[in-house]
């Protein structure tokens, strides 16, 4: 069969057309190609073209925040921040970018930086810690190192390390990455009081064991032995700080009496509720914990709060919160240093 001429050509305007893109619908993917977004302390601040668009939506959606509002451009480009009450590293925020009907026309999911470790600030020639040594073991580590572990000098028995660690149920962030940032600024705001201080790890990656831990404290010679957790609870509503010592291993006993001990780690738990405004919490001895048995000078395991509780969770990867933290257990060590010379 023969195609007649003019069959022939609206066959190839059909073609030039479709090469050369005219049939093609307006190039709405397009919108927002170069979207960026930066990380700011209270939100995201972003800026995108759209040039087919004389105004926008943006929706935006984390575990935390929500919201939604109309944006025009500013000589042809959009741009604004994304209000967020809150900003942990690792989080992520949803964006979709809408038309007036209600049309996603883009969508993005920016993650913010993960925390890295980061080198000690300089240690203050003096100070009012000057001549201490504390020893900070940041819970966990990235990898669980199973083991059977002599529960401690003077107890019979042996322990299997702990393998799980707590999680943020709503951060959804890691015991040992949160515990480590805490821990980093509890060594600076240590050093910045011009006490001595050896971390246990500055890594996630350690493999570490419990006799290990309270091996790096006791070959320092640390006056104290700080080991920072967090709680994880069945009911969300549990909350608050805890604080265990040991008291019946020889190296415990060696240290001082019950009492005493129980004194010390309820002076530290009062310096960390002042700093931080926490009502909850309370001190205990016991001899669950082979690290705090091993450890040769004062040992204070705390628990900073429930990874399981939404405003604990949340307090605990917050910077500023984070900080309160560091001064108030430095405070704590300040206060004992004080019991000691009474
Ligand atoms: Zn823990």
């Amino acid at each position: 069969m023969r195609m007649s001429g003019t069959l022939w050509m609206i066959s190839l305007l059909l073609c030039i057309a479709l090469l050369t893109g005219l049939c093609a619908p307006a190039a709405a993917e397009d919108a927002a190609a170069d979207f960026q977004a930066e990380w700011k302390e209270n939100g995201i601040e972003f800026a995108f073209s759209a040039p087919d668009y004389p105004f926008l939506q943006i929706e935006y959606s984390s575990k935390f925040s929500s919201g939604i509002f109309a944006l025009l451009p500013t000589d042809g480009k959009f741009s604004g921040s994304i209000p967020l009450a809150f900003v942990h590293p690792g989080m992520t925020v949803k964006i979709k970018i809408n038309t007036a009907d209600q049309k996603t026309i883009a969508e993005f999911a920016p993650v913010s930086p993960e925390f890295e470790p980061y080198p000690a600030a300089e240690k203050a020639e003096s100070g009012s810690l000057s001549g201490v040594t504390v020893c900070i073991d940041p819970g966990h580590q990235s990898e669980y190192v199973k083991k059977l572990e002599p529960r401690g000098p003077g107890l019979s028995g042996s322990k299997t390390t702990v393998g799980g660690m707590a999680r943020g149920k709503y951060t959804l962030r890691r015991e040992s990455i949160v515990m480590l940032q805490i821990g980093l600024l509890l060594r600076d705001e240590l050093l910045s009081r011009g006490a001595d201080v050896v971390m246990t790890r500055e890594v996630q990656n350690a493999g570490l064991d419990n006799l290990k831990r309270a091996g790096i404290a006791n070959d320092a010679n640390a006056d104290y032995f700080l080991r920072l957790h967090a709680d994880n609870a069945d009911s969300k509503k549990s909350n608050g700080i805890r604080i265990f010592s040991p008291y019946s291993s020889t190296y415990a006993k060696e240290l001082t009496d019950a009492k005493t001990y129980s004194l010390w780690a309820n002076t530290l738990l009062d310096a960390i509720k002042n700093a931080t405004g926490q009502q909850k919490g309370y001190a205990k001895l016991n001899n669950t914990y082979v690290g705090n048995n091993w450890a040769k000078m004062p040992a204070f395991l705390i628990e900073l709060g429930y990874m399981s509780n939404a405003v604990e969770d949340e307090l605990l990867s917050t910077p500023q919160y984070q900080q309160l933290l560091a001064e108030g257990i430095t405070d704590g060590i300040e206060e004992l240093e004080k019991l000691k010379k009474q």
